[in-house]
């Protein structure tokens, strides 16, 4: 095991790598880039492009993938909710970009369930929206049965409202179906985030197909392009105001001309100035690099991966479950992750340390072993297969089981 983790450049930056047992997150380096849109980055950088024909390019291939209007390459799933949320209040109307993120005077709100809220919606209001929550926390207080209503929805769409923003999992209620029809009887955008809700492919579209007006994807998760890139797909006057808002616009007017369909030049008569969205700049590799890995994803055996993951985790949950003080089982795929998950119950009574102590033991490792923590106050910690070969499940095993025989 000498070998995991060490010929890399972080230790050669003696910086502590980290073998990673816990799914495609952010904080540790989301997933492992193809190799194929590494080297078409590499190449990217060696010649030049106008951004905007790059943009147009993406927007023809991620139209054709999630058969939305158009599309748009973003620097993460979260600058493409903040550029939503500015496509949704200043539509296309020049000197609302302009005024951004300040809105006095227009339609500023974005309606969501409560049970929707996530950090991440701090990028809706960077923008400049008022998230206005509605529903309860009954279901997981176990004092109702539902979270949210559709009614609750429809009853806080006012004229101040510029759009209404859903979180997609396989269990966030009510049915987004529901929610696009009330939004649409109103005439208010729905933007979803559907940052880690792939594979299956099937979900490029899906969320369009049930009304979704924007829906945003993470670049750097399952799709396994560049770390800061997301998509956008949706429609073509919404991602129109996002390129408006987001592309470098220091251009002189008389021989600006920008690509058409992506932006419809003609019907302005200024060039608006750089936008909210011109400090998350995507770069030519960037763009090229998620282009080269939308292609490939489309490409991949999803099932033979379902299948790897779910034999990786299988046997990981049985070395596992050898350790006095473990219990393990499998979840299947479709719950918080898109990956089986090995969800390990730490007994401390029996194992001499706690699920909080193992993984701040792995955490000492070198390499580091970063294992899933959302579930550490219940004493689990979890173990997912997507980012580990097995050279590394082999080594998260022997670590986790040698932590725990120092302890007993
Ligand atoms: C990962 C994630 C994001 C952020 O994605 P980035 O591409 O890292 O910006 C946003 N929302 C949800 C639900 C996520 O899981």
């Amino acid at each position: 095991m000498d070998t995991v983790g060490k010929a890399d450049i972080y230790e050669e930056l003696s910086v502590p790598a980290v073998i990673n047992a816990a799914g495609t997150k952010t904080r540790i380096g989301g997933s492992r880039i193809r190799s194929e849109a590494r080297d078409a980055m590499q190449r990217a950088g060696d010649s030049f492009v106008r951004i905007s024909d790059l943009q147009a390019k993406a927007s023809d291939r991620i139209a054709e993938a999630t058969g939305a209007e158009a599309g748009y390459v973003t620097s993460g799933a979260a600058a493409g909710l903040l550029l939503s949320a500015a496509a949704a209040l200043a539509g296309r109307d020049v000197h609302r970009m302009d005024r951004l993120p300040e809105t006095t005077g227009f339609a500023d709100e974005i309606v969501m369930p409560r049970t929707h809220r996530t950090g991440y919606d701090h990028a809706f209001r960077a923008a400049g929206a008022t998230i206005v929550d509605v529903g309860t926390n009954d279901k997981h207080l176990g004092t109702g049965s539902t979270a949210v209503e559709p009614w609750e929805i429809e009853r806080a769409i006012s004229d101040d409202t510029a759009a209404i923003g859903y979180v997609q999992k396989s269990y966030t209620e009510p049915p987004l179906e529901v929610v696009t029809s009330i939004a649409h009887d109103h005439d208010v955008p729905v933007i979803v985030d559907a940052a880690a809700e792939l594979p299956p492919t099937a979900n490029l579209s899906r969320f369009v197909d049930e009304g979704a007006d924007l829906v945003v994807f993470s670049g750097g998760k399952a799709i396994r392009g560049p770390q800061t890139t997301g998509i956008v797909a949706g429609r073509r006057d919404l991602v129109e105001s996002i390129a408006l808002q987001h592309l470098d616009m220091h251009a002189a007017a008389s021989v600006w001309d920008p690509p058409e369909p992506l932006i419809d030049g003609d019907r302005l008569d200024c060039v608006p100035r750089q936008g909210i969205g011109r400090p998350m700049k995507v770069g030519k590799e960037e763009l090229v690099g998620l282009i080269v890995a939308l292609d490939s994803f489309l490409d991949e055996d999803h099932a033979a991966n379902a299948r790897a993951w779910r034999q990786e985790a299988d046997r990981i949950a049985d070395h596992l479950a050898e350790i006095d003080g473990f219990r393990t089982h499998v979840t299947d795929g479709t719950d918080v992750s898109v990956a089986p998950e090995v969800v390990v119950h730490v007994d401390p009574g029996e194992t001499g340390l706690s699920a909080t102590e193992l993984v701040r033991a792995l955490h000492d490792d070198r390499p580091r072993v970063f294992v899933g923590t959302d579930r550490l106050d219940d004493g689990i910690v979890t173990i997912n297969p997507m980012c580990l070969d097995d050279d590394e499940t082999a080594y998260v095993v022997t670590r986790i089981t040698d932590h725990v025989d120092a302890a007993s």
